[in-house]
C-alpha cells in the first residue's frame, strides 16, 4: 500500500519504518527542513533503539522516502497518517494548530479519494474538525474518509510496541476506510478494535489519564507508606498481583513526565470541562503528581539543611530511561528549583544531555556517574536507567563530599545502601527521617 506520514518524529517516523518494513510503499513528510535532510541521509534526529537502522535499511531498500512537500506526499499516497505534534497550550487545551493546517494543505492537495487518519493524540471531537476542514479547503468534489487510529507505543521500546502492540484502534464512518485500515494492519497479529470516530478519540486519552491515575495512586499510598514505615513495593507487589488491577503502573517514584502523560491527562480534563463534566478525578490525579516533585525536593532539602552552595549530582534527565527525550521531564522542575535554592547542580545522562545543554542553564554535565559524584552533596536519581543499578557505591561513596542518597526511582535496595553508610531516602520506603534524627 502507498502510505503519506505527516510529521516524522518519534510517532510519525516509527510508524512510517515500521510500515515500510512490512512492505509497503512509504512517504514521510515533515516542516522542519534539517530534520528531513538528516533523514534523507538516515540520520535519526532523536534516540530510539533500533530505529535509526530500521530507517537506513528501508531507505536503501527504497521502500521509504522523505520530503518536506504535503502535497508530493498527497499525490503518492491513498492513505495519509498525520503525526505532528499536539502540545499543550498554557491553559492545557490541546494545541491542534499543526492539524489544522495540515488538514488545509492535504485539502489543496487532493484530486483523488484520500482516508486521512489522525494518529497523534488528540481530544475527542477533532476528527469531526478534521473533516470541516478539508470540505472547507478542499476545490474540487473529492471523496474522503477521515479516521482515527491513535498510536499507543512508548518511547524507548517504540518499535516493539509499534509492531507487537496489546490492540489496534480504528475509528472509521465509512465501509471504504474500515477495509483500507484493515488490510494495512493485516499483519499484525493484535486484538483490532473497530469503532466510531469519537470512541476512538476517547480511548486514547482515557487509557492515558487511566495511567496516569495509576501512579497518581501509588505515589499518594507512597506518602502513607512513610507516615508509618512501611515499604510501597512490597504494597504495590500485594496490591498489583490481584489480576484485576495488575503491577503495571504500580512503581512509586518522583512522578509522571513526557510528551504523553501530563498533557494528555491536561487535554482530557479540558476536554471534559467544555463538555460539561468536570473530570476530579484527574484533577486530583495531576495535583499528585506536581507534589510528588515538591516532595522530592522536600527530601533533599531535609537531608542538606541548606541548599546554597550544596553541590548536587543528578543521575539520569531523560523522562524515561532509553530515550533523550526531556518534555515534561520531572528533572527540568527539579533542577530548575534545587538551582533557584542556591545549589550547584551537576548532572549526567546517558543519553539526554546533548538535548539538556540547551535546556538547563548553569548546569554543568559529567562524563558518568562517578565523575558527577565528586565533592557531591548529595545524588538525585530521576531517571531508571539500567546502567545505573550496578553502580560500584563504596567507589562512590569516597568521591562524593557527604554519602547521601535521593532515590526518585526507587532503584536502589535501602539497606545496602545504608550498611555501606549512606544516608539513603526513597519514594514511601519506610519511615522519612532527616539528617539530625
Ligand atoms: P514529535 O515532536 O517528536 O514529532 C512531531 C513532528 O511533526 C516534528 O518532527 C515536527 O517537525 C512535525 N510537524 C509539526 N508541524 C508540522 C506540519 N505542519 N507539517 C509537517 N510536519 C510537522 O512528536 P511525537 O512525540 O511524535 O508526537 C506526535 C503525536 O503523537 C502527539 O500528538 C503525541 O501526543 C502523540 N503520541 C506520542 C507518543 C510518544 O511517545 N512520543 C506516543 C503516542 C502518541
Amino acid at each position: 500500500m502507498e502510505i503519506c506520514i505527516i510529521g516524522a518524529g518519534h510517532v510519525g517516523l516509527v510508524t512510517g519504518a515500521c510500515f515500510a518494513d512490512l512492505g509497503n510503499q512509504v512517504i514521510c513528510v515533515d516542516s522542519d527542513p534539517k530534520k528531513i535532510t538528516r533523514l534523507k541521509k538516515g540520520k535519526v534526529s532523536f534516540y530510539e533503539p533500533g530505529l535509526e537502522e530500521l530507517v537506513a535499511h528501508n531507505l536503501k531498500q527504497k521502500r521509504l522516502s522523505f520530503t518536506t512537500r504535503i502535497a508530493e506526499g498527497v499525490q503518492k499516497s491513498q492513505v495519509i497518517f498525520i503525526a505532528v505534534g499536539t502540545p499543550p497550550q498554557p491553559d492545557g487545551d490541546a494545541d491542534l494548530t499543526a492539524v489544522e493546517n495540515v488538514c488545509q494543505e492535504i485539502a489543496q492537495a487532493i484530486t483523488r479519494y484520500r482516508l486521512i487518519v489522525e494518529k497523534s493524540t488528540v481530544p475527542v471531537e477533532t476528527g469531526k474538525w478534521m473533516r470541516h476542514t478539508l470540505k472547507a479547503f478542499i476545490r474540487k468534489k473529492v471523496p474522503f474518509d477521515v479516521a482515527s487510529n491513535p498510536e499507543f507505543l512508548r518511547e524507548g521500546s517504540a518499535l516493539k510496541d509499534f509492531t507487537h502492540p496489546d490492540r489496534i484502534v480504528i475509528g472509521v464512518e465509512s465501509q471504504r476506510a474500515r477495509s483500507l485500515l484493515r488490510e494495512l494492519y493485516k499483519p499484525f497479529q493484535a486484538p483490532l478494535v473497530m469503532t466510531d470516530l469519537e470512541s476512538a478519540e476517547l480511548i486514547k486519552h482515557a487509557s492515558n489519564a487511566f495511567l496516569a491515575t495509576k501512579i497518581s495512586f501509588i505515589n499518594a499510598v507512597a506518602t502513607l507508606c512513610e507516615r508509618v514505615g512501611a515499604d510501597v513495593e512490597k504494597v504495590a507487589l500485594g496490591v498489583g498481583l490481584d489480576h484485576r488491577i495488575g503491577t503495571a503502573f504500580l512503581d512509586a517514584g518522583v512522578g509522571f513526565g513526557g510528551f504523553c502523560l501530563p498533557k494528555d491527562l491536561e487535554a482530557f480534563i479540558r476536554i471534559a470541562e467544555k463538555l460539561g463534566y468536570d473530570f476530579s478525578l484527574l484533577k486530583a490525579v495531576k495535583q499528585i503528581n506536581e507534589d510528588q516533585r515538591r516532595g522530592l525536593l522536600q527530601k533533599v532539602e531535609r537531608q542538606l539543611w541548606n541548599l546554597k552552595d550544596k553541590k548536587v549530582g543528578i543521575l539520569g534527565l531523560a523522562f524515561k530511561p532509553d530515550t533523550d527525550d526531556l518534555r515534561f521531564a520531572p528533572s527540568l522542575e527539579i533542577i530548575s528549583s534545587l538551582s533557584k535554592a542556591g545549589a550547584q547542580v551537576r548532572a549526567f545522562d546517558p543519553q539526554a544531555m546533548e538535548a539538556a545543554k540547551g535546556l538547563m542553564n548553569g548546569v554543568t554535565f559529567a562524563k558518568d556517574p562517578y565523575e558527577l559524584a565528586k565533592g557531591c552533596d548529595c545524588l538525585v536519581v530521576l531517571t531508571e536507567w539500567n546502567e545505573f543499578k550496578e553502580l560500584d557505591f563504596k567507589r562512590l561513596k569516597r568521591l562524593m563530599r557527604q554519602p547521601v542518597v535521593i532515590d526518585g526511582r526507587n532503584l536502589y535496595d535501602a539497606e545496602s545502601l545504608r550498611r555501606l553508610g549512606f544516608r539513603y531516602v526513597g519514594v514511601g520506603k519506610g519511615k522519612q527521617k532527616d539528617a539530625r534524627s
